[in-house]
């Protein structure tokens, strides 16, 4: 023990901040955990959870228009929202509970209020003083929305997961994980659904292809896409809202979503008094480490805004735990991190795209293929799903593998586990499939093309002829 009311004060207690608590005490240190809402952070209150569990319902509607097709006679089915957020609500209270019972089984003290730093070794909640060896910063991120006029008739995320009804209509701004999500899951619950995204294509940075399918397979499940546009104005008119966007076009809908990024939770947290400087985004720097620049302090997760996804924040409180009280120094470790956007199809990747593989290898062997899934032979729904693999052009070595699917997210797991093995094209074709599946086109795929991104779609002789060039001239090196 270390002469301090703790050994470790933990501000936050979301999945970083729990994670790092529970190990810390583990190795038998005195940790405290402060919170000022509620246990389990944003993934368990009003993010990945409750997220997934609406993502979930709204796929009952669309699959039971898809059994007609199956034969099955459907008569009439409608949906009680307020049923789903009582059963969402009961389920998010119980993990709650969970996280409660694992703090307490560890030892872990839990202190409910807002935490300040006060010093290096010093925190402040609700007004009460408590000193401590070393202090993490776990305080997550929050949704930000545009400094536009009428702005504060938009809901973020935060909000929609409680929201009274579910709307008949709904404008989401923004083109990314959220925005992707909610998108699927109002209409899926058969809301009107406009997607208004200032890019071209959704989902920015990831793989271009995969940028384009998801666009045409959203449009195609009936979501109203509004690209290369913005909200300029919103105002209230009865009880409907007008969008007005940049296009000239005025929407009119029952609610306003937006979901344009999140910013790290710094502000007033008392960094001034530990020297800490945010960057430009708002977030804290650290190292591998999880240090900050202040001596004592730490942070991890959406706060330092590195890989903004939980089990990278869990991964980093508990390498912080290992390395600062198991007398294990682990750094964390963000390459080969699987992600997915539960959009309606799901898009999953794993590595890097076409595009960031080019820049990094200079000439890359890409395999792809989209097509109509088996189901949709039944259903009749014009669906394609897009799998595609990205390999290093000398070794074929797998570089990243992307898929737009249902259950993209499940089949992306397993193929993260071959790319942290280091697996190579070779390894894939000698790989049977799962038949009949999506998945198994990984293992069939045939006849790749050399990019090297000289042009947006690479596939033309005279790419193919500088992407054999640069391949050969790495060779010869
Ligand atoms: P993202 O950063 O994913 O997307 C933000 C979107 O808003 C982008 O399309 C961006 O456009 C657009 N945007 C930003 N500012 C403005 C503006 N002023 N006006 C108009 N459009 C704007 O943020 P999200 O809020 O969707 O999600 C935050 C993060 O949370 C994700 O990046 C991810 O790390 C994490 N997350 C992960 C999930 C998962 O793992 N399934 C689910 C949800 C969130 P542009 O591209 O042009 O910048």
């Amino acid at each position: 023990m270390s002469g301090y009311d703790f050994d470790l004060f933990v501000i936050g207690g979301g999945s970083g901040g729990v994670r790092a608590g529970r190990i810390a005490a583990g190795y038998g240190a005195k940790v405290a955990v402060a919170e000022e809402y509620r246990l389990g952070g944003t993934c368990v209150i009003r993010g990945c959870v409750p997220k997934k569990l609406l993502v979930y319902a709204s796929q009952f509607g669309p699959a039971l228009e898809d059994s007609k097709g199956f034969g099955w006679r459907v008569t009439e089915a409608s949906h009680d929202w307020e049923r789903l957020i009582e059963a969402k609500n009961e389920e998010v209270g119980r993990l709650e509970r969970v996280y409660e019972d694992l703090l307490g089984k560890a030892g872990v003290e839990v202190l409910k209020g807002r935490a300040t730093l006060v010093g290096a070794h010093e925190v402040r909640v609700n007004n009460v003083s408590f000193t401590a060896d070393r202090i993490l910063i776990a305080t997550g991120a929050t949704p930000e929305v545009p400094a536009i006029r009428g702005a504060e008739l938009m809901v973020t995320s935060n909000d929609v997961f409680n929201m009274e009804r579910a709307p008949q209509s709904v404008a989401i701004l923004g083109g990314g994980y959220i925005a992707c999500e909610f998108a699927g899951i109002f209409s899926g619950l058969g809301s009107r659904v406009w997607l208004v995204h200032r890019g071209a294509k959704l989902l920015r940075g990831f793989d271009e292809q995969v940028r384009e399918h998801i666009g045409s397979e959203l449009a195609a499940n009936g979501i109203q896409m509004r690209l290369s546009s913005t909200v300029t104005a919103i105002e209230r008119r009865l009880n409907a809202y007008l969008v007005y966007l940049s296009s000239g076009d005025v929407l009119e809908v029952d609610v306003v979503m937006a979901a344009t990024g999140r910013r790290p939770n710094t502000r007033g947290i008392g960094l001034e008094s530990v020297d800490i400087q945010v960057d430009a985004n708002g977030a804290i720097p650290v190292d591998s480490y999880s240090r900050t620049s202040s001596d004592h302090v730490y942070a991890v997760g959406d706060v330092t805004n590195r890989l903004n996804l939980t089990p990278v924040a869990i991964h980093e409180g508990h390498a912080f735990a290992d390395t600062v009280f198991g007398d294990k120094p682990r750094q964390s470790d963000h390459e080969g991190v699987p992600f997915a956007v539960f959009s309606q199809p799901q898009v999953a990747a794993v590595g890097l795209s076409e595009e960031e593989a080019c820049a990094r290898h200079g000439a890359v062997r890409v395999y792809s293929s989209a097509f109509r899934p088996m189901r949709a032979a039944l259903s009749r729904r014009n669906e394609r799903v897009l799998v595609k693999l990205v390999a290093e052009a000398s070794t074929e070595r797998i570089l990243g593998a992307h898929i737009v699917a249902p259950d993209a997210a499940e089949i992306i797991q397993g193929l993260a586990v071959a790319l942290k093995a280091g697996a190579t094209k070779a390894d894939f074709d000698a790989t049977l499939g799962v038949h009949p599946s999506v998945a198994e086109e990984f293992v069939t795929l045939r006849n790749g093309r050399y990019s090297t991104q000289l042009s947006s779609r690479p596939s033309t002789d005279a790419v193919e002829t500088a992407a054999r060039e640069l391949h050969r001239r790495s060779e010869r090196r």
